[in-house]
């Protein structure tokens, strides 16, 4: 038996069979020329023949499926057919091929990035939805052309526990949930995006195990834990037994919160908190609502634009936003804008590799650089508002001008509504995020120009600590109680209290209980979090004193060290 240590990215235990999966990440891609016409001959052919046995695969897959099936799949499968026997995309490479001579793999990956970029920069929303097809197609003619099996984490034959060295968000999303019941990674962290749709999803996950991808074998038994961020790589009996015995005890305490739901969160000394969920897609919200939360405090959209063959004109934004908004019964629902970019990227997205893309051209600078898309977004929220208490709020602000801009935006969106005939909540409320140290440093001014503020703590740490929260090798450096990440939240939360705005926290740490005490301390009432993690935070907050917990958060912020600020709290928990 070996055992390996990750980090805990989305609670729970699970007994079961690797899967050992390398499908992730796109191989470097050779470039080589022709000089001889049969040659160009020859790669034309072996174009021909990567499109025909990818159709041929989709084609079969589709007759497997009955009309009953998931209707999204048989509509990614008729749309991907539809692209791969695209007469223009087969013009092109030709084109390529015969007067730049080229190799197939290095044609046909210039050619996607290409028409990606331009699609998504589109008017029409038709066309900028098809910009992630294309974007998968060309990978899987990519793949084909240069002999790897590129498995799908999206169809799987039985239960599985993934392994792998890394998921991007836009595979987690398409994953085949019924079937995976664990995941164990090499890399990411607590905060990544896999992590989060892993929390989203309700599956066990350790992140940022190393070299666990290496060390494991297809049908190797694992058992996950992901209460404690371990791995043990074919356990022994003993072992397995007290895993099986944890995973009872896990359910019964978990029925026993959650039947506590309807209870208040409550201090001991009478400060009423607010407890919302952290959603990422539109589906299950009714399961959100079992768990007791009082809202949707943030609504991730981008996943949304991030799945292969589902479509997100305005139209189907705001039939995704309405169901939200409708199933909420009244409680409201923020809607943050799209936060495309950084680890969330459209495949083949960027005309070359960002060099930073966590500090590059994501969430609003996308938005404000792309009003079109922006603007559809906007006005779909907008729509969906009528249908209950929408609020709108911009990821990633780092300016004031940022703001101006976003809310002259969804000025100019509102006027598109009215000019559309279309009914609208002309009185949406608007917030910011906090999660750039800038931004929190000019609270005060931001406060003034929006209804309320919601501090993801995700990227403030990752900002502020100058740490990639996706990279495993720094993640030990993230620790929100350093001192600097604390300054800055109280800066937000004084910066609020001034204007008379609430602000909330959105981040990993609104779900962890150990951070609670310090989060009350330095004013925070408003905690959003993943659904499930819920009934516990509300367990900390009714035996907490929350003038207590401001005492010791003053002494925090007078700390030189995030261990001091631990030590501090310790005696709270
Ligand atoms: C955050 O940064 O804390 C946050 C909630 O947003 P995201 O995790 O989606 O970046
Ligand atoms: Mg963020």
């Amino acid at each position: 038996m070996e055992i390996l240590k990750g980090v805990a990215a989305s609670n729970g235990i699970m007994i079961g069979k690797a899967f050992v999966w390398t499908g992730g990440e796109l191989p470097d891609i050779p470039r080589y020329t022709f000089r001889r016409k049969d040659d160009c001959e020859k790669e034309w052919a072996r174009f021909l023949r990567a499109i025909e046995d990818a159709v041929k695969a989709k084609e079969e897959r589709l007759e497997q499926l009955s009309p009953k099936s998931d209707k999204t799949e048989i509509d990614i499968l008729k749309t991907h057919v539809m692209m791969l026997e695209d007469i223009e995309l087969h013009e092109q490479v030709h084109t390529r091929l015969f007067e730049e001579n080229e190799n197939a793999e290095w044609a046909v990956n210039s050619i996607s990035r290409t028409m990606v970029q331009t699609l998504f920069k589109s008017r029409d929303a038709y066309l900028r939805e098809r910009a992630v097809d294309i974007a998968d197609i060309a990978n899987e003619i990519i793949y084909r052309l240069m002999g790897i099996e590129r498995v799908s984490l999206s169809k799987l034959k039985e239960n599985v526990i993934v392994v792998a060295h890394d998921i991007m968000p836009s595979d987690t999303i398409t994953m085949d949930k019924k079937h995976i019941q664990a995941l164990a990674l090499d890399m990411g962290s607590v905060t990544s995006h896999t992590a989060i749709l892993a929390r989203s999803f309700e599956i066990p996950a350790v992140l940022g195990l190393g070299a666990i991808s290496h060390k494991v074998k297809d049908g190797d038994c694992l058992i996950v834990d992901a209460d404690r961020g371990v791995v043990f790589i074919n356990p022994d009996e003993k072992t397995i037994a007290e895993h099986q015995k944890a995973i009872k005890a896990n359910q019964a305490s978990l029925n026993k919160l959650v039947s506590m739901c309807d209870k208040q969160a409550l201090s001991t000394d009478g400060v009423l908190f607010s407890l919302k969920a952290n959603i990422e897609l539109s589906v299950d919200i009714s399961r959100i609502y079992k768990y007791g939360a009082e809202g949707i405090g943030l609504f991730r959209s981008e996943f949304l634009f991030l799945t292969p063959g589902v479509p997100a004109g305005e139209e189907a934004q705001y039939q995704a936003y309405s169901k939200v908004i409708k199933k909420s019964n009244g409680l409201p629902v923020t809607i943050r804008t799209s936060d495309v970019g950084g680890d969330k990227i459209l495949p083949n997205f960027y005309d070359g590799e960002e060099k930073n893309p966590l500090l590059g051209w994501r969430a609003i600078r996308l938005s404000l650089a792309t009003p079109e898309v922006f603007k559809t977004q906007l006005r779909a929220i907008l729509r969906a508002g009528v249908h209950g208490p929408a609020r709108v709020m911009f990821p990633m602000i780092a300016s004031v001008d940022e703001l101006e801009q976003a809310l002259v935006m969804l000025e100019e969106a509102k006027a598109e509504c009215e000019k559309n005939n279309q009914k609208f909540d002309s009185s949406i409320k608007a917030g910011t995020m906090i999660e750039v140290p800038s931004a929190a440093l000019i609270a005060g001014k931001l406060a003034k120009m929006v209804d309320f503020f919601s501090i993801g703590t995700n990227d403030l740490v990752q900002y502020t600590l100058a740490v990639d929260r996706g990279n495993e090798k720094v993640s030990y450096l993230a620790d929100p109680r350093h001192p600097a990440v604390l300054r800055l939240i109280k800066m937000t939360v004084d910066a609020a209290q001034e204007a008379g705005i609430p602000a909330a926290v959105c981040g990993q740490i609104a779900g962890d209980s150990s951070m609670i005490p310090l989060l009350a301390g330095l004013g925070i009432t408003e905690f959003s979090m993943n659904a499930t993690a819920i009934p516990k935070i509300k367990s900390v907050l009714c035996t907490l004193n929350a003038a207590k917990c401001r005492k010791l958060a003053e002494s925090a912020l007078n700390c030189g060290t995030a261990d001091e600020v631990s030590a501090l709290f310790n005696k709270v928990q």
